[in-house]
């Protein structure tokens, strides 16, 4: 029953307090709130000949589950909750997958299918989704997958008139591909594949698009030929430089290359984190943003467990809410604001569990003993159970005995923080059980 909370649209984010240990901005926050994302599912596969007859592409199995549930989980880590796939070829066989997909999802999702009504080519899809789109939306390829902190391109801030930012990824040969060219953050061309095979920056397939884009799209283009080009040649987009894995399913040897390595690269460790004394200053139920005070380098060791290509979860106990100092909604809405934040800065949260009974509660609904409730290890377990991790390569961070007390209950390692610079506390902790990120 209890499934933590959701992340909100974070709007009107009033400035910040003080306290701050770096420049977030008020606008920074805001569109790091980003809820939504499209998805280009509607190629032909036919580099894939026999093997992509039956089925659109980014439903091809990798492991025990179609590709498209590896690639949304990986968004529903940075906040997006709602996803519109942009569907074509073999419609009815994406949509027939659903179920499947949204039963390997960590977290509820809402889904949505557009249907292009003729072969509308990549920008024709978004153009007959316009009516489902939000004012801020991201997009992304359906047949690929980049492995890296997409906080970067949430939280990255653009000048008025941008319309759209993608992310590049530096290849050290770029001889199948077109590359392109920047100016500092101003992506200023697209060229097609150079003569000599060297080092550039190739488009990873992912994007953060205004609204306004749309009233430039026609029924039938690509997004690649047509449109891009012309947003870099008005200085109309930008660009992120993202590092990390990358495969693209597109051709049968990647496609076996995904299967053989995408369920282990996604496999990754966690870092649990108690939130009052280790993310923010404990000063006693703090249910709103005007008593949230970030601990030192709270923000910064997020960003470096992100980095790293860890999860971030945070496990706390709210009695407050049983108590009657503040409810449920009031603690979702500081969570979402704090998940914001936390993007803006260069991080992310990758889910939340918190637990609002106590056994002395003043409120009947909220008054009995809890599994949830450390020194209980159910917010674990039900993390641990969601996003499929291995306890033993998971780590806790918290202030209280009952904190190491629940993650030894779930075969977590659990670490005591006293205080203090909170990345100084976990880079350490991160370096020494070091995950591997692969290249390619
Ligand atoms: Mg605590």
């Amino acid at each position: 029953m209890l499934r933590g909370w959701q992340i909100g649209r974070i709007d009107g984010a009033r400035p910040m307090d003080g306290g701050w240990e770096e420049a977030v901005t008020d606008s920074g926050v805001h569109q790091a709130g980003l809820r939504q994302c499209a998805i280009l599912a509607g190629g032909l596969g036919s580099r894939l000949g026999a093997l992509a007859a039956a089925a659109p592409k980014p439903i091809l199995p990798i492991g025990d589950r179609p590709f498209l549930a590896w690639l949304m989980r990986e968004w529903q880590r940075f906040g997006v909750e709602e996803f519109v796939l942009l569907a074509g070829h073999l419609a009815e066989t994406l949509r027939a997958a659903l179920p499947e997909i949204e039963a390997r999802l960590p977290k509820p999702a809402r889904i949505v299918v557009s249907e292009e009504p003729e072969r509308a080519g990549t920008a024709g899809a978004l153009f007959h989704a316009r009516h489902l789109l939000d004012e801020r939306f991201l997009l992304c390829n359906g047949d690929s997958l980049l492995d890296t902190n997409l906080s970067a391109l949430l939280g990255a801030a653009d000048p008025p008139g941008t319309l759209g930012r993608m992310v590049l990824r530096r290849l050290a040969a770029t001889g199948r591909y077109g590359v392109v060219t920047l100016e500092g953050e101003a992506v200023r061309a697209f060229r097609e594949r150079p003569e000599r095979d060297g080092p550039g920056l190739i488009n990873a397939g992912i994007y953060r698009f205004e609204r306004a884009l749309l009233d430039r799209l026609a029924p039938r283009g690509s997004l690649e030929r047509d449109v891009l080009p012309l947003l870099a040649e008005r200085g109309e987009l930008r660009a992120t430089v993202g590092e990390g894995y990358f495969r693209d399913i597109g051709i049968p040897d990647d496609l076996a290359k995904a299967v053989a390595e995408i369920p282990r690269q996604l496999r990754r460790p966690a870092l649990f984190l108690d939130r009052d004394g280790v993310i923010n200053v404990d000063h006693g139920y703090v249910g709103s943003r005007d008593r949230f005070e970030w601990m030192p380098g709270a923000l910064a060791a997020i960003r470096a467990a992100t980095e790293a290509g860890w999860h971030v979860f945070v496990v706390t106990n709210q009695s407050g809410v049983a108590r009657g100092f503040y409810d449920e909604a009031a603690v979702a809405a500081l969570h979402g604001w704090m998940s914001a934040t936390v993007r803006a800065a260069g991080g992310t949260i990758d889910d939340i569990r918190y637990c609002p009974f106590h056994p002395e509660a003043k409120l009947d609904a909220y008054r009995r003993d809890s599994d949830w409730r450390k020194p209980e290890p159910g917010m674990l377990l039900d993390l641990i159970r969601a996003w499929e991790l291995e306890p033993a390569r998971c780590l806790l961070v918290g202030d209280q005995e009952s904190d190491l007390a629940a993650a030894a209950r779930a075969g977590v390692a659990g670490h005591r923080f006293r205080g203090g610079d909170l990345a100084d506390f976990i880079k350490p902790l991160l370096a020494a059980r070091g995950r591997p990120m692969d290249g390619n």
